[in-house]
């Protein structure tokens, strides 16, 4: 209690005004523990003020917040024109200047130039008390009371309303902060309430509708928008509007004062010709800007700017952890997308070997569904014992195997994956390296059955030659040509096998040189087919070849196709079926085609038919041993031309063997060539 600060001198003298003072003072306090507004009970504490002072007019001003203004709070008896919320400077007027000296007034000169507050001079006022309300040292308002009769408020009288006005001040600062914390606390209701909404938004269109949501609850308002900006360009980059044209918008965003309050993450309260807006600035740890703005009322939102800010602060948050979200989320669905379309089976599992995840890849190689097996142990999971058991092995390994069907070579490899946080699982990833398996296991074959084919005619030779050797004296000069024509023969075979090789290995190494000249198709094949068919004496080439085909191409190269595809239909086929060769003009390719009535081929060796080393595994072809190099020669010569090679062939009916080469020629002859033991047809 205030009751008893002042010195003994400043208390009321007589025992009755001590009596009155206390009754008074007791009635204060009844007032201030009733539930009503602050307002109302400073208005009743004025009527007990004049009361006790038996005072006709009064008035309680009280200083405002930032402390530089005293609002008329209470009054009784005033003239109208000065009216509730009216201002007073703090050391302007007699009110603002008690306030400031801290030292009361007792008035008895109406006329005083001092006494110019609230009663006009004209008014018959004949004695008047201003009492500045003060706590602990600190004036907190000024109570004012007037008479209009002949009575004039007595020193003693001033004692009593110094007494009344320090008991008043204690109560009403009590009830003040009592009011404060009871706003702060709703406030803080309200920000909770406003912030609920941002807890669990992540998607960012949702959340600026819950920032929008927040924000005009908090501001009292219902229209307005929320919207974040580009960080590049600095325009709308996604928002959400209510009541709000977009015209609007745009011009409310252009507006100087918003982009401060953008630029600073600050409250801008606005007066537009159309009534006044507060936008509030925000901005997230990654930088982007953005912005709240509510056509609310300035009175209410100006006590709110704390709370705006606060509120501001949380949306930048939401806004940060959406973003963040998106962020991981994007990553998240690259990374799915990748393991999605990635040819390679893909397994994960848990710390406890559960399926955590499978690719389409592993899917359908395991025929098993990532739907289903989700959560299943992988032991007898995938249906694969050995990718099982990599699955539930410990640390980094890489294995072989294989799997599907038709069964393909795999390289697998293991390793633990750790995520923080997380127990540790595995993820296994297969290659596909059957191809790689296949040609080196076509390179393997190919130098053994290489090893074959030249040790075969070399063996030969050598034979015949140490023959020769031992018997040169003895032998006939034909048994002489006979093997010398035979290790010519054979010789001649293997320079050949061995040249084929040499333009192979140009070819890939693209060494080769094309010399294209004018040549005359017609010498050409037949020259080739007489070499061919030497090796086989018993058969017959038919040459239908255009007259006088002049064509250019490189005659050596164009020479080795012709007799590779001659040697090969003889070898394939047998008497008496003759091999045709069939050279025309189409349009402006040359054409050849290698007819022979043999053996013919299995369709589905056909398309394989000529890629590098691929023997037909037939055991009537084997029979003619052979490399497997010469179609793919073929086709690699065919191919530096610019040509296309290509096979017609059926099963137990033959082959037709073609290739073309582009360019043109005249005229046709048909030729028949003769092995030197065949019969002339
Ligand atoms: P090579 O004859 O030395 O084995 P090629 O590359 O010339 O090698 O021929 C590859 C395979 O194609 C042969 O092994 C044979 O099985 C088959 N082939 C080639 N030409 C014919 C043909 N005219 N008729 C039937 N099969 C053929």
């Amino acid at each position: 209690m205030t009751l008893f600060s002042r010195p003994r001198t400043d208390l009321p003298h007589s025992p009755d005004r001590w009596r009155q003072a206390l009754e008074s003072a007791l009635k204060v306090n009844d007032i201030a523990s009733s539930a009503t507004p602050l307002h109302e009970s400073v208005q009743s504490m004025l009527g007990v003020a004049l009361e006790l002072l038996e005072a006709e007019q009064g008035s309680i001003m009280l200083l405002e917040d930032g402390g530089a203004s005293l609002a008329l709070v209470a009054s009784r008896g005033l003239p109208l024109e000065v009216p509730l919320g009216h201002r007073t400077s703090v050391g302007e007027g007699v009110s603002g200047r008690v306030l400031a000296t801290g030292k009361s007034l007792l008035l008895g000169d109406v006329d005083s130039d001092a006494f110019v507050n609230f009663v006009p001079k004209s008014r018959p006022i004949s004695s008047s008390l201003v009492i500045p309300m003060r706590i602990q040292g600190r004036g907190i308002g000024v109570l004012n009371l007037t008479m209009t009769g002949s009575r004039v408020f007595t020193d003693e009288d001033l004692r009593v309303a110094q007494l009344f006005a320090d008991q008043a001040a204690g109560i009403i600062n009590r009830a003040r902060l009592h009011e404060r914390a009871e706003q702060r606390s709703s406030d803080l209701m309200a920000l909770v309430e406003s912030s609920k909404g941002l807890l669990g938004a992540l998607d960012v269109d949702s959340l600026l509708r819950h920032i929008l949501d927040g924000g005009t609850r908090l501001a009292g308002a219902k229209d307005g928008f929320a919207c974040l900006f580009d960080p590049e360009t600095g325009a709308i980059d996604r928002g959400v509007f209510r009541g709000m044209s977009k015209t609007v918008i745009r011009d409310i965003v252009a507006d100087p004062d918003v982009q401060r309050a953008i630029d600073s993450t600050d409250v801008a309260n606005i007066d537009l010709p159309d009534g006044s807006i507060t936008a509030v600035g925000l901005r997230t740890a990654r930088g982007t800007r953005g912005v709240f703005v509510m056509r609310a009322d300035r009175g209410l939102v100006e006590d709110r700017g704390d709370l705006l800010r606060a509120y501001a602060q949380q949306c930048a948050s939401a806004v940060g952890a959406a973003e963040l979200y998106s962020v991981i989320e994007r990553k998240e669905s690259e990374l799915a997308s990748i393991i999605q379309a990635v040819p390679n089976p893909i397994v994960l599992v848990d710390a406890r070997a559960l399926i955590v995840a499978i690719n389409p890849a592993a899917e359908q190689l395991f025929q098993v569904s990532a739907m289903f097996s989700a959560g299943a142990n992988v032991v007898g999971g995938l249906g694969h014992d050995d990718v099982e058991m990599l699955l539930t092995a410990e640390g980094e390994m890489q294995s072989e195997v294989v799997a599907g069907n038709p069964p393909l070579v795999y390289k697998v490899r293991v390793t633990d994956v750790r995520v923080p946080g997380a127990p540790m699982g595995r993820v296994l990833i297969m290659d596909d390296v059957t191809s790689e398996r296949e040609i080196a296991q076509t390179h393997r074959d190919f130098v053994a059955m290489i090893g074959h084919e030249l040790r075969t005619p070399l063996t030969i030779i050598k034979g015949f030659a140490r023959t020769l050797l031992k018997r040169v004296e003895t032998a006939s000069p034909e048994d002489q040509r006979e093997a010398l024509s035979t290790i010519d023969t054979k010789a001649a075979h293997l320079e050949r096998l061995i040249e084929d090789l040499l333009y192979i290995s140009k070819i890939e190494s693209r060494e080769a040189t094309l010399r294209v000249e004018p040549v005359d198709v017609a010498t050409l094949v037949s020259a080739v087919s007489a070499d061919t068919i030497q090796d086989f004496p018993e058969r017959e080439i038919v040459l239908d070849v255009a007259d006088k085909l002049s064509w250019p191409c490189d005659e050596t190269k164009v020479g080795l196709v012709l007799r590779h595809l001659i040697e090969n239909a003889l070898k394939y086929s047998e008497n008496p079926t003759p091999v045709t060769v069939r050279v025309s003009r189409e349009e402006d390719e040359l054409r050849v085609d290698i007819i022979d009535q043999g053996l013919g081929l299995v369709s589905s060796d056909i398309p394989h038919i000529f890629e590098r080393f691929h023997q037909v595994d037939s055991s009537s072809t084997r029979e003619q041993g052979g490399t497997g190099v010469g179609l793919y020669l073929c086709s690699q010569l065919v191919k530096v031309h610019g040509g296309r090679i290509w096979v017609d062939s059926t099963w137990g009916k033959g082959s037709t063997f073609s290739f073309s080469l582009p360019s043109r020629s005249t005229g046709r002859k048909v030729v028949r060539l003769l092995g030197t033991t065949a019969q002339t047809a």
